[in-house]
């Protein structure tokens, strides 16, 4: 099986639009006009000129270096003709013939094993309007509605080797990839506006099958992984796979057939006759690299040295606001209590909760105060658990929590000592057999004041309790 990406990232840092000064939708978290960002060059007007955003290429080299590239320091753009009412000028500008650069990598792990992707190139493009049908389909509506925000909205697009040999290989590498991207600042996923993705995908015997319009890496990995049983089945019947383009429906979890046999030269590209060569400086590209801050990778290294375990450490640094957060805690907090608390049960919290650490409401000042009352004891992890399945939905202090929620606070030995009294009063049986050397009989003991407690005591000092009372 081979795979091979190509995908679509808005840049979210940048104010402004690829060509013209129009505020960047993409850079906008709230619900806009439709049509109300937009002037003369990017709703492609005749004698309108685009600009280019120097900006622009800064985020660009920045993502080049990041992925191992090797830069071009002189590119120019070009047209790509097509004619759809989401361009309205006929064509759209992206790179071709030089990208701004190419031939890197990306490190993956993959089963404990390390597995380079190949980075074939990485170049500009400017995105085109959104569409939106009356119907189901083009064929179906009775018109379509044309929303001009979006053209000209930078993208970087980041073409990969297919090679893949999974769909979930390709599902790690976007969620890695997406990672970096947040961490160099120049796409932020708590933005509405989502990594876009093209796949190819063949298996031996059959030819390639491109998908398009895959949003995010989850459905990257459910739109291939139809693509590969649908392929199978087809093989497996004497039947071709012939090369062609399909479009993945996000409703319907299947792919459709959109055309057949398309190749890159019928778009008749041409270089950009209204823009000027790009030429990069030595200096500025030094510039750029200085300002790299700390990535992933690096991060899970630097962690391992605090003695907390790889798997922790990729956990903590898999995304920046829990990297963050970890950084400032470990400044008060022994990092191995820090990093299970956080790798541990707040990720799995998040993850049952289908969010991220940004999504939540859990703040730096919240994880502070549970990690107090953890390592006084006050709490078990058990109960910071719980208390965090409230954390994440509402923003609130965890000892807040804990009176509202009546749980006792476990250095009060007196409470718990009440309810040994009581289990001992009540379980006679229990406590004889005990006595005649029964050692399940304790078992069951301390199981009967856990269950009293609500199960938020601290065992050690259950059994403490009982043996000294027995
Ligand atoms: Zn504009
Ligand atoms: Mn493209």
């Amino acid at each position: 099986m081979k795979i091979g990406l190509e995908i679509h990232v808005p840049i979210t840092s940048l104010r402004t639009k690829a060509f013209c000064s129009c505020p960047n939708p993409a850079g906008i978290k709230k619900d806009l006009e439709p049509n109300s960002l937009c002037c003369p060059t990017c709703l492609g007007m005749p004698g309108s000129k685009p600009a280019t955003n120097q900006r622009m290429i800064d985020e660009m080299i920045k993502i080049a270096v990041a992925l191992n590239c090797s830069l071009n320091r002189e590119f120019f753009f070009s047209r790509k003709s097509y004619f759809y009412p989401d361009m309205s000028k006929n064509f759209q500008i992206t790179q071709y013939e030089v990208p701004v650069a190419e031939k890197g990598h990306l490190e993956l792990k993959v089963k404990g094993k390390k597995k380079r992707i190949g980075i074939t190139r990485v170049h500009f493009e400017e995105d085109p309007a959104k569409l939106t049908h009356s119907g189901k389909s083009i064929t179906e509506s009775d018109y379509v509605l044309v929303d001009y925000n979006r053209s000209g909205t930078p993208l970087a697009e980041i073409v990969t080797e297919p090679d893949f040999s999974s769909p979930k290989e390709a599902r790690v590498f976007l969620q890695k990839l997406t990672n970096i991207l947040d961490y160099l600042g120049v796409f932020d996923p708590a933005m509405e506006s989502t990594i876009r993705c093209d796949s190819n995908i063949s298996l031996k015997g059959g030819e390639r099958v491109e998908v398009k319009n895959i949003s995010g890496a989850q459905s990257v990995e459910k739109a291939l992984s139809f693509e590969v049983v649908r392929q199978k089945n087809l093989l497996r019947r004497g039947k071709k796979v012939e090369q062609e383009t399909r479009t993945w429906d996000e409703v319907g979890n299947v792919t459709q057939l959109m055309r057949k046999k398309e190749m890159e030269e019928e778009y008749g590209y041409i270089f950009e006759p209204d823009l000027t060569r790009v030429k990069v400086s030595k200096r500025r590209v030094k510039g750029i690299e200085r300002n790299i801050p700390e990535l992933p990778d690096q991060k899970v290294k630097r962690y391992k040295k605090f003695g907390i375990s790889e798997i922790n450490a990729v956990t903590i640094a898999g995304e920046l606001e829990m990297a963050r957060m970890f950084e400032e805690l470990v400044k008060k907090f022994s990092a191995k209590r820090v990093a299970s608390l956080m790798a541990g049960p707040l990720q799995k919290t998040l993850n049952y909760n289908q969010m991220r650490l940004r999504d939540s409401h859990v703040e730096l000042k919240h994880m502070r105060n549970l990690l107090k009352l953890l390592t006084t004891n006050q709490i078990t992890e058990r109960t910071a658990e719980m208390l965090l399945r409230d954390m994440v939905k509402k923003p609130v202090m965890p000892e807040n929590l804990i009176e509202k929620k009546g749980v006792e606070r476990l250095k009060d030995e007196s409470v718990i000592d009440k309810a040994v009294k009581k289990v001992i009063d009540d379980n006679v049986q229990a406590v004889l057999d005990y006595k005649s050397g029964k050692e399940s009989a304790f078992h069951f003991l301390v199981g009967k004041v856990m269950a009293e407690t609500k199960g938020r005591a601290d065992p050690n000092v259950i059994r403490k309790l009982i043996k000294k009372k027995l």
